[in-house]
């Protein structure tokens, strides 16, 4: 092997604290499983565009049209980003400038709705953002927002979403969310929008990667806008794409005119052109056939995980999974119990996030389930023999907490999770399964040619 590129050479040499927060965080990816659905490794060339000069440039408006002069390479940059982005998802007008997911969601509503309007999301507690009109969002407060739900069996009630969308004609409706293990029903949806003269946005943050490899449907012909984050399945720098379909053009012959204005100067100033730049190599890259390799392996790896898990007893909200991700129901063990399943897991060194499951008998704040995924192990190269592997880990640490039970008393509940805590340090059985995480790790090693 060649000479490694020393990474962090600068940051270590000029600012040793920050530096040490970098490495820690650097150690903890690296010898973790990094199983929340929505997290990613980056490339080391994304990695590079983001620390690139580009960030000390400022460049409000779009190219050929800036506030400031000295723009013409950041122009390149950016036309570069907007033009891969049309080409990979089709589309006739792309805005690269929002600064992340939720800001981009917010334009949406700003170019679209008036205050008080009524808007339709998937409610947060059955799978959807926050940004689609949940009641501690400004999209909540600001929109009259009438959420649609999924079934006990935890697929999407289109029945209900058609009703609701009947009775209280919105302007404005979402699709696409933050918890659904199945295929998004964009044609079902765009029907119930089209039907009652509704904007339909489909928000593809989770799956884009997917989409672009030809893993899941594309809401191209349904949508007529579309948003994506940039650093989820994408796999590029934090950030988001809007994105304006034929068919949104059709309906608004000045809807890309109007998302632009919104972003800018409707809601933000100066673009992050570094970030600009880790777009466009970010969908560069997931122009390969490696990527479409990449989006397929993510999907057959998420598949042989849910089957391993579903052989060892464990059960699953709709039973298996289209996508990235499976959610687990952890009812069989009590109710709220995802919370111990959360933290020993991550004492174990896989780290997931606890999460609400169709009809939850518990709180939001303790759920029954857990959400976990594979886009980030797979982007370490783990395949199906992997997913058996950590299947059976994480069975294994379920086991050795299936006893924990969350007392309905609320203080009594802060002392039982601290003896809880404390309980996890030291399980042998947790330990066990720590020690094989490493193994694992270690066989799939991250940003193998850097040093740091
Ligand atoms: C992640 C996500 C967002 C928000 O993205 P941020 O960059 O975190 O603001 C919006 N919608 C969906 C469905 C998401 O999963």
């Amino acid at each position: 092997m060649g000479v490694k590129l020393d990474f962090l050479k600068g940051i270590r040499e000029e600012d040793p604290e920050v530096y040490k927060g970098i490495i820690d965080e650097l150690a903890r990816q690296r010898d973790g499983l990094e199983m929340i659905p929505s997290e990613n490794f980056t490339s080391p060339a994304v990695l590079q565009a983001m620390g690139s000069v580009l960030t000390n440039k400022y460049s409000e408006g779009y190219p050929g049209k800036r506030y400031y002069a000295g723009n013409q390479f950041v122009d390149v940059v950016e036309r570069i980003a907007q033009e891969r982005a049309k080409k990979i998802f089709g589309v006739p007008h792309a805005n690269v400038q929002p600064y992340s997911g939720s800001p981009a969601n917010l334009a949406v509503y700003m170019a679209l709705c008036q205050p008080g309007d009524v808007i339709m999301g998937q409610n947060l507690l059955d799978g959807g953002h926050l940004t689609h009109g949940w009641k501690t969002s400004v999209t909540g407060q600001i929109y009259k927002s009438v959420p649609y739900h999924v079934r006990a069996d935890g697929y999407m009630d289109i029945d209900e979403a058609k009703r609701l969308a009947k009775e209280n004609k919105p302007k404005l409706i979402w699709v696409g969310s933050s918890a659904y293990a199945r295929e998004f029903p964009f044609e079902e949806f765009s029907k119930i929008a089209d039907d009652c003269g509704a904007y339909l946005a489909a928000d593809i943050s989770h799956i884009t990667g997917l989409i672009i490899a030809g893993a899941h449907k594309s809401p191209v012909d349904y949508a007529h806008v579309i948003m994506t984050t940039t650093h989820k399945t994408l796999r590029g720098p934090r950030g988001a794409i809007l994105m304006v379909t034929d068919k949104g053009l059709k309906k608004d012959p000045e809807l890309a005119e109007k998302i632009d204005k919104t972003i800018f100067p409707g809601m933000q100033g100066g673009p992050h052109n570094h970030i600009t730049a880790g777009i466009a190599v970010a969908l560069k890259e997931a122009a390969t056939p490696q990527f479409k390799e990449y989006g397929h392996q993510v999907v057959k790896n998420s598949r042989a995980l849910a089957d391993e898990l579903m052989k060892r007893g464990i059960k699953l909200v709709t039973n298996g999974t289209d996508n990235h991700m499976v959610l687990l129901d952890l009812t069989n063990f009590g109710k709220g119990t995802g919370i111990f399943v959360q933290d020993a897991l991550d004492e174990a060194g896989i780290t997931v996030n606890k999460n609400t499951i169709p009809k939850d008998p518990a709180s939001p704040f303790y759920p029954s389930g857990v959400r976990m995924g594979t886009p980030a192990i797979t982007t370490r190269g783990m395949k199906e023999k992997e997913m058996r592997e950590i299947a059976a880990l994480i069975a294994e640490v379920i086991d050795a907490v299936k006893d924990y039970q969350l007392p309905e008393d609320k203080e009594e509940r802060q002392i039982y999770l601290k003896s809880f805590k404390e309980g996890i340090k030291t399980n042998e059985r947790i330990r066990n399964v720590r020690g094989k995480v490493l193994e694992i790790c270690k066989r799939f090693p991250l940003y193998p040619n850097l040093s740091f």
